[in-house]
């Protein structure tokens, strides 16, 4: 087999969706599966549809992910520039040879005209059907043609689809799939301010850069006829063609749009994006305390199977396992509580200095400065019972602070002033113990006064975290020091007796 190149191809429109990050994933595994090269292109053709700062966002979710292009801009590669408005001057002699070959013709309609025609026919079509009631170049007589020409420095041009026939081709994903020309339009290949359109650019590209897969959304399906043809016309060979079900709602109803995230209350994109409107500000996944391994495990498993029940799998196992062949065709329903399974159990297996780093500018956010491998210490407690990252925090403040307030339920259910003495007597000891006396001194002092585990220690951990939930108690008074929890103890008592 050739060497596979792939290309994962954006336009750079504004923050990066999951779904194209499932897209950059699939073609990332299937190159690496095969000892081949990823490809990054952008494609940013459409100058009305740029956002400054896209193309950056793209790279850096791409670089969070770990799933980095072997070429690329930034990246180098041979078959540069990876960025389509650097190509202008390539695409144009192509336009040319479609038109010289007659696949292709000028087309001198105004926006307004065309809008126009929208207007009083909702259903019109530039095609076969209406192409010579139109101004271009099939229609007008050579002279007016060549006086457009000379008037005009840029003039849109056309694909001309041919009449009566069945555009076909193999999708790896979907088997056999087929258009009959009436189905098409005469799509613009190349746009009056001379830039090409998508259409033109992704197909020069994927020729030039060597691309032997394509694999994207659904959504360019429809498009790829189009394509077929156009490699038809030039003379090369397409590309196999892997299209990807799409990413359902939680509901399973219709597909995860970007403001779907706001709605359901999860993020959609893997970064957050920050823009001039409210309305496009967006949290990531990333800031919300995912783990991109965790999510590269759940979008892989969104729309391919392993063919088993196997879930966990590391990135170096997906790039082995990984097959086009076992992409289902359905649509995949974004499950929000899946993905926090995912994090949960990264989490959970994930090293503590790891951990560490990664919520410490959360930690500093929230106003504590502690060192890492105090940081790394709390993590190890608290990541069993955390679903998010930064859930070690909130959920653990006690670590870094005394509480601020109790459980006062269990408070008025467990707390008898008769302990009073007893959490006075505890705290004192606690106040000189050394770390590894404080489960001696602690279960001693319960066993010499005949009192049972449940009597103070539930009033003990909410002295010292505020709240029944929480790690091991001898194992939070040793990070937190047994000196702390004494002062927290003596406080909370004072706290009791006034709820009591
Ligand atoms: N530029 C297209 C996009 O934004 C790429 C589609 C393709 O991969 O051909 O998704």
């Amino acid at each position: 087999m050739e060497s596979v190149r792939v290309r994962f191809a954006p336009s750079p429109t504004g923050a990066l969706h999951i779904g194209g990050v499932r897209t950059a994933l699939y073609n990332y595994l299937f190159a690496k599966k095969y000892n081949g090269t990823f490809i990054l292109r952008i494609e940013d053709t459409d100058q009305t549809r740029y956002v400054p700062g896209a193309e950056a966002y793209i790279i850096e979710s791409l670089r969070w992910f770990g799933i980095l292009p072997d070429e690329g801009p930034e990246f180098g590669g041979q078959y540069g520039p990876y960025r389509q408005s650097e190509r202008k001057d390539i695409y144009r002699q192509y336009v040319q040879q479609l038109i010289d070959s007659g696949n292709a013709y000028y087309a001198f309609d105004t926006a307004d005209e065309l809008e126009t025609m929208r207007e009083s026919d909702p259903t019109f079509k530039y095609d076969s059907h209406t192409r010579l009631k139109l101004k271009n170049s099939l229609s007008l007589p050579p002279d007016k043609v060549a006086e457009l020409l000379e008037k005009n420095d840029h003039v849109a041009v056309r694909l001309k689809i041919p009449e009566g026939i069945n555009i076909s081709f193999d999708d790896i994903i979907r088997g056999h799939v087929s258009f009959s020309s009436a189905e098409l339009d005469d799509k613009v290949i190349l746009k009056g301010d001379g830039m090409p359109t998508y259409h033109l650019a992704n197909i020069v590209d994927d020729h030039l850069m060597k691309i032997t897969h394509v694999i994207r959304g659904e959504e360019w399906l429809s498009s790829t006829p189009h394509h077929v043809l156009m490699y038809r016309f030039l003379g090369w060979d397409p590309p196999a063609f892997s299209h990807l079900p799409l990413i359902l709602k939680p509901t399973g109803q219709g597909k995860l749009s970007k403001r779907d995230g706001a709605k359901f209350g999860f993020p959609v994109f893997p970064l957050s994006w920050d823009s001039d409107h409210e309305e496009d500000n967006f949290t990531g996944f990333r800031e919300d305390g995912f783990l991109p391994e965790a999510l590269i495990n759940f979008l892989a498993l969104l729309g391919w199977s392993p063919g088993n029940d196997e879930e966990i799998f590391t990135i170096k196992q997906l790039c082995e396992v990984f097959s086009l062949d076992n992409i289902v065709k359905s649509g995949a329903r974004f499950d929000i509580d899946k993905a926090l399974w995912f994090n949960q159990q990264y989490i959970i297996h994930s090293d503590d200095l790891k951990l560490a780093y990664a919520i410490q500018d959360k930690t500093i956010e929230a106003g504590y400065h502690v060192s890492i491998e105090y940081l790394a210490e709390v993590c190890g407690l608290m990541k069993e019972r955390v679903h998010k990252t930064h859930e070690i925090i909130a959920n653990g403040r006690f670590f870094f602070e005394p509480p601020r307030s109790y459980d006062d339920e269990t408070i008025k259910k467990k707390y008898k002033p008769e302990y009073n003495d007893h959490l006075v007597n505890m705290a004192k000891a606690l106040a000189t113990v050394p770390s590894e006396k404080i489960e001696i001194t602690i279960k001693g002092y319960i066993q010499d006064h005949g009192l049972k585990m449940g009597d103070i220690m539930p009033l003990m951990r909410i002295a010292v975290s505020g709240t029944m939930q929480g790690p091991d108690l001898v194992k939070t008074i040793a990070l937190i020091q047994p000196i702390h929890a004494s002062e927290r103890i003596i406080a909370a008592v004072t706290h009791f007796e006034k709820l009591d």
